[in-house]
């Protein structure tokens, strides 16, 4: 079981910020600024290429849980950056769909290095 199937089971802490019956965010556990939330659809799904047609309306209720724990962290006027990575030159590590919240501070320009 991945790391985040088990943070939705309960069988990993983490330090949970919003629960509803399919998704779930906590706090990053190695944040890159003030404010780095993950959130996630507690059903596994793999990466960004493995969200389907049926997943339209859970992809799209993140995206309101997302604008929710932005205000709710009072950050939704100063900004933030919603960001997933997907694959090897994405960067992705943890295979269990996730977006993450960024904010807290000036972000400056995307970066790819
Ligand atoms: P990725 O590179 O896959 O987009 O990002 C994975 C993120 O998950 C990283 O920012 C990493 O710090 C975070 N992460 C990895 N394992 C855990 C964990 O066990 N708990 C929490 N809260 N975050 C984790
Ligand atoms: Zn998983």
């Amino acid at each position: 079981m991945c790391v985040f199937c088990k943070i939705v089971k309960g069988e990993l802490p983490a330090k949970v910020v919003y629960e509803d019956d399919k998704v779930m965010a906590f706090h990053d556990i190695n944040p890159q600024a003030p404010i780095h939330i993950l959130v996630i659809p507690k059903k596994h799904i793999p990466t960004l290429n493995d969200i389907s047609e049926k997943d339209k309306e859970l992809i799209g209720h993140i995206f309101t849980v997302i604008k929710e724990i932005a205000k709710e962290a009072g950050i939704d006027q100063s900004g933030y950056r919603v960001l997933v990575n997907c694959n090897r030159d994405g960067g992705q590590e943890v295979f269990h769909l996730h977006f993450h919240l960024l904010g807290g501070k000036p972000l400056g320009p995307m970066v790819c290095s």
